[in-house]
């Protein structure tokens, strides 16, 4: 039988994501289709869970993937908490920060924001009075900025919070799987992911975790969930308990896909996984540093799986990613918002995070430079 997509070329992925997928994990999901209550599917599920909780270092038995990207996790998090006029402090140093802001807004949260300079981490003292003078049912920041490339310090401001009422709430989708995330020791409450950048896995699932002291917020809602398609209230009796209730038709081959990627983190041994981004990462900022492309971000909270690079001066930005796409087959990413124009953003994300794919895109960008 003919395949529609036996055309399709195969892409280095060095931008923001997408990340290059592993066969493997390809392979698991052309497997045949089990049904979503099949014992041997559910089997699979706790298989993901186990391994979400153990990547994540927590205890949180609401550890799963919810359908959909990683803006689905963005918006189960804030749909099962935020209820109208919820003080939410959000903050902000970057495009997904801001997404952050307009969904909180959106459900009628009392969305106050704490913005930082683009390129540049957020700042704990600030962070620190800010919640001196009001208190917060939710507190959110982005780990790791895709859209600048830096990593903000989750831990440090987890520290604020501990021992305090607010909830915190962290988005992880570009840094898990790519740097270490303690989620239980860190004091988060409440983390989303996708699947598609240092999980390397394609895009379609949203891994989530919430705390016990999350789910009782969740429990105590004044007003039932907003949404019905990302209440975890019912949810949840799709992926605990000994039978399983039927809440809609989870993405099953997605499932095996991410089933197998999980896998491929913990065999080769998270540690090792954050070591070869962190190395890769390293040769990269040489290699770049050689041809003249500096990076945007300091060193001190750089990320190693999205590096922002200043546009050299006199290149064509559009013209030169072109290039690389058509002659090379490899995709970087454009600057975002004030960045645009300004920055390329490389991706090292997963699979991605190899010597061969740094040399490949150092010497496409030496040619076509
Ligand atoms: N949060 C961050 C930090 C991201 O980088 C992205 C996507 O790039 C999202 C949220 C949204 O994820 P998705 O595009 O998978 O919906």
């Amino acid at each position: 039988m003919k395949n529609l997509l036996d055309g399709i070329e195969k892409i280095t992925f060095m931008g923001p994501g997408p990340s290059c997928v592993d066969d493997s994990v390809l392979k698991a999901m052309a497997k045949d289709t089990l049904g979503h209550l099949d014992p041997a599917f559910i089997k699979i599920m706790d298989g993901i869970k186990e391994n979400l909780k153990t990547l994540l270092h927590t205890e949180n038995r609401l550890t799963i993937p919810v359908s959909g990207t990683g803006s689905a996790g963005m918006e189960s998090c804030f749909v099962n908490l935020v209820e109208k006029g919820d003080p939410v402090l959000v903050l902000i140093n970057g495009v997904f920060g801001m997404r952050m802001q307009d969904v909180a807004t959106r459900l009628g949260g009392d969305v106050d924001t704490l913005e930082f300079q683009w390129g540049t981490p957020v700042v704990v003292e600030d962070v620190k009075k800010k919640l001196a003078d009001k208190k917060y049912k939710i507190v959110a920041v982005v780990h790791a900025e895709t859209s600048t490339g830096v990593r903000n310090p989750v831990a440090e401001i987890g520290e604020l919070l501990k021992g305090s009422q607010s909830i915190y709430l962290v988005d992880a989708v570009t840094s898990f799987g790519g740097i270490e995330i303690t989620m239980d020791k860190w004091g988060i409450d409440v983390l989303y992911s996708g699947t598609q950048k240092c999980l390397s896995c394609p895009p379609g699932l949203a891994p989530i975790s919430f705390s016990d002291k999350a789910v009782a917020a969740v429990k105590q809602r004044k007003t039932k969930v907003p949404n019905w398609y990302l209440d975890l209230t019912m949810i949840m009796n799709y992926w605990e308990g000994e039978t399983r209730a039927y809440h809609h038709t989870a993405p099953i081959n997605m499932l095996y896909g991410l089933y197998q990627a999980l896998y491929l983190i913990v065999e080769e041994g998270p540690d090792n996984v954050y070591k070869r981004h962190m190395e890769n990462h390293k040769l990269l900022v040489d290699g770049l540093k050689e041809i003249g492309i500096s990076m945007l971000v300091d060193e001190s909270c750089r990320l190693p799986m999205l590096n922002s690079v200043h546009i050299p001066e006199g290149a064509d930005d559009a013209g030169v990613r072109k290039r690389l796409l058509n002659e090379y087959k490899i995709e970087i990413g454009a600057g975002l918002g004030p960045l645009a124009g300004k920055i390329w953003r490389i991706g090292l994300m997963g699979h991605t995070a190899r010597p061969e794919n740094v040399q490949k895109l150092l010497g496409a960008l030496k040619a076509v430079l």
